[in-house]
Parts: structure tokens; sequence; C-alpha cells
């Protein structure tokens, strides 16, 4: 890595892709006490100008899709907001470590676990980390949960439900492109009752059975799913039954439960504030935006090795690949899939 030492203990980044997520991450990012965005990529000149007057940032700290590469010979910069369509992630990964800076990806991290791990080795080759959005990671009543869990609150855990989806809108937008999303529903919002599976349960999925329905195959074609239900079985013999979908108004529950209780969470993964609550009663905690917390926390984890409580590495997000992989393969076969994250 080139990058000059970075005295202050700020994480410098630079945004790519300076879309709707991105707006919001940086707006969050001016409230961190850890990270600062610094540069901006870009393919519209506009939107830079707009942005280096709202943020001050430098000329030399502006790039487009075809001169970022040149990011390697500036000193002011540690790691790239990778914020771009899902498709785009794999190819981007590889360019900004090969200029030997960090990399945070969006989610998906990839379209599927070959380009997933190929990111993963990628940034260990060049010796550069490699980290996920998962913003819910850092979320307080996430990790009350969790607490809660491990400490037996709930007893066995037996059943895990999530179920997130949302009505998508315009039929032209790059979410519902079979190249630059890599599929549909699954890909965006899906992912989230995964994920959520896996970190509420406490265990990796052994075996995924999943189908899907489709009312309009006009709006989602080939490869771009509408609906998908999905249910995955754990080592202890949890079971759990998610559903993702571009069709319903905002969907966004989660419901772990054991044999002594149960936590529920409503909105759950949303921008928030999260609602959660147990058996015993709310929870409550007060808001954060999720991207403050998730920058503070991720300037902690590049710059001075900290570690996530639930992990938001490259591994993590390519065990979510691999899974994704394990349902689509699920649904077309109608079978049972046996997934192996070891
Ligand atoms: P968006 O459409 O609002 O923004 C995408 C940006 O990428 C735009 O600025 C667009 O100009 C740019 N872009 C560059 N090359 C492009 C190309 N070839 N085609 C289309 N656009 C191109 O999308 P978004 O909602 O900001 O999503 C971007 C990424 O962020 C996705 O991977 C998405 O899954 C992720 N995301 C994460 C969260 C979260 O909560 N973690 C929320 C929303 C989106």
């Amino acid at each position: 890595m080139n990058n000059s030492a970075n005295k202050a203990g700020t994480l410098r980044v630079a945004i790519m892709g300076l879309g709707g997520y991105a707006t919001r991450v940086a707006k969050a990012m001016l409230d961190s006490k850890n990270a600062k965005l610094v540069g901006l990529i870009s393919g519209t000149p506009s939107k830079i100008k707009d942005w280096q007057a709202t943020y001050n940032i430098p000329d030399k700290n502006c790039y487009n899709y075809e001169n970022f590469d040149a990011i390697k010979d500036n000193p002011d910069i540690d790691a790239v907001y990778i914020i771009t369509p899902n498709g785009l992630h794999h190819d981007q990964t590889l360019r900004v470590a090969a200029a030997g800076k960090h990399v945070i990806c969006e989610k998906p991290m990839a379209i599927n676990a070959k380009e997933g791990k190929e990111m993963v080795d990628a940034c260990d080759k060049a010796g550069v980390k490699l980290l996920v959005g998962y913003r819910m990671h850092f979320e307080p009543n996430t990790l009350e949960i969790i607490r809660l869990r491990d400490s037996g609150e709930f007893g066995e855990i037996k059943f895990f439900q999530g179920l997130t989806g949302f009505r998508i809108g315009d039929p032209t937008q790059w979410r519902l492109d079979k190249e630059l999303a890599g599929g549909g529903a699954m890909m965006d919002i899906g992912i989230y009752s995964i994920n959520g599976a896996r970190y509420m349960v406490g265990e990796e999925p052994i075996w995924v059975t999943a189908q899907e329905t489709k009312t309009d195959p006009v709006k989602f074609k080939e490869g771009v799913d509408e609906t998908i239900t999905f249910q995955f079985g754990f080592p202890s013999g949890v079971i759990s039954s998610c559903l993702s979908t571009y069709s319903t108004s905002n969907l966004d529950k989660f419901f772990l439960n054991g044999t002594k209780g149960f936590a529920e969470m409503q909105p759950s993964t949303g921008y928030g504030p999260i609602k959660a609550w147990t058996n015993k009663g709310p929870l409550s905690f007060p808001h954060v935006a999720h991207q403050t917390v998730q920058m503070d926390k991720m300037a902690g984890i590049i710059l001075n090795g900290e570690s996530a409580q639930i992990p938001v590495d490259g591994k993590e997000g390519l065990k979510d690949l691999i899974i994704i992989d394990a349902i689509y393969k699920a649904v077309k076969t109608g079978k049972k899939v046996k997934i192996d994250l070891t």
C-alpha cells in the first residue's frame, strides 16, 4: 500500500457512484468521528461539481470511471466506498485493490460466489481490507437481541422468520436489469433475510429449499426474480422461513423464537428507527443513523485492526453469495440444496 501515514486517525474515503444511497452515506459521514469524505469518483461531471461544493472536495481528489486507477498515486485517500450497481462491484473492487486502497463495497458484494471469491483473493493479495456495507451488523437493537440470545434469554432457538420486500417502481431501472443487478429482489432486499437468518440464529445454514413465483414476467424478465420464499436448515435443528419480494408494500420483519421466549423486529432492516421487542417488552435504543455508526466502526476496523461483533469482511459477503447461488439452484432444481460455508 502506498498510503501516507494517517496521523489524524481518520479514515479518508472516496465514494464511487454518486447515486441515491451514496447521497445518504455522504450525509451520514458528516457526523462520523472517524471517517471523512475526501474524494469522488463519478461518470457525471456535473455531479462531481455539485458534490465538490457540498463537501468541499479538492479537484485533485476527483476521478471518473476511466482514470480512477490513478488513485494509487494519491496519498490523501485511504479507502474507496463502492456504491454502484451490483454487477459493477467485482471489476471496480479489483481495480481499487490494484491501486492499493482499502475497499468498502455495497451489498450484495458481487453477483455470484465466483466473483466474490475473486474479490476476496484480490484484496488479500494487494494487502488491503475488503468490507461490505452491512449497516445492520452495527445496529444496537440487533446487537442487543443477539446478546439476549447468547445469554439464554430465549432458551434454545428453534425458528427464525425473515420477511423483506418492497414494491419496485420504474421498470427501466438497473435493479431490474439482469446484467447490472445480478438477479432481482433476492440480490437487493432478500439478502437482508439471508443475512438476518444467519446473525439472528447464530449458526450457518446447511441446506436450503426455495420456491419462486412471478406475477409479472414482462417487468421481471428471465433471471430477475420477483418473489422467492426460502427455507434454511441449521446444524442444531433450527429452521428458518424467509420471503424476498419486489411486489409488496414495505415488508420488513424479523421474528426469532426459542423454547423460553422470542424477539421480534419491525421494521427490522430499514433505515430506522428500528423497532424491536421481546416477550419481556420493548427495547429502547435511541436512533442513530446506521451509516454514521457503520463508518465509525469501519474506520476502526481498517485503521486500527478492530473487529466487528458480526463480521462485515469480504469473507462474510462471500458467504451470502454462496447462499444466494444455492437459493437460485434450489429454485431451478426444485431440490433441497446443501450449503457448505466452511
Ligand atoms: P442508484 O441508482 O441510486 O445509484 C447508482 C449510481 O451508480 C448512480 O450514481 C449511477 O450514475 C452510477 N452508475 C455508474 N455506472 C453505472 C451504470 N453502468 N449503470 C447505472 N448506474 C451507474 O442506486 P443505489 O440505490 O445508490 O444503489 C447502489 C448500490 O448500493 C447497490 O449495490 C445497492 O444494492 C446498494 N444499496 C445499499 C443500501 C444499504 O442500505 N446498504 C441501500 C441502497 C442501496
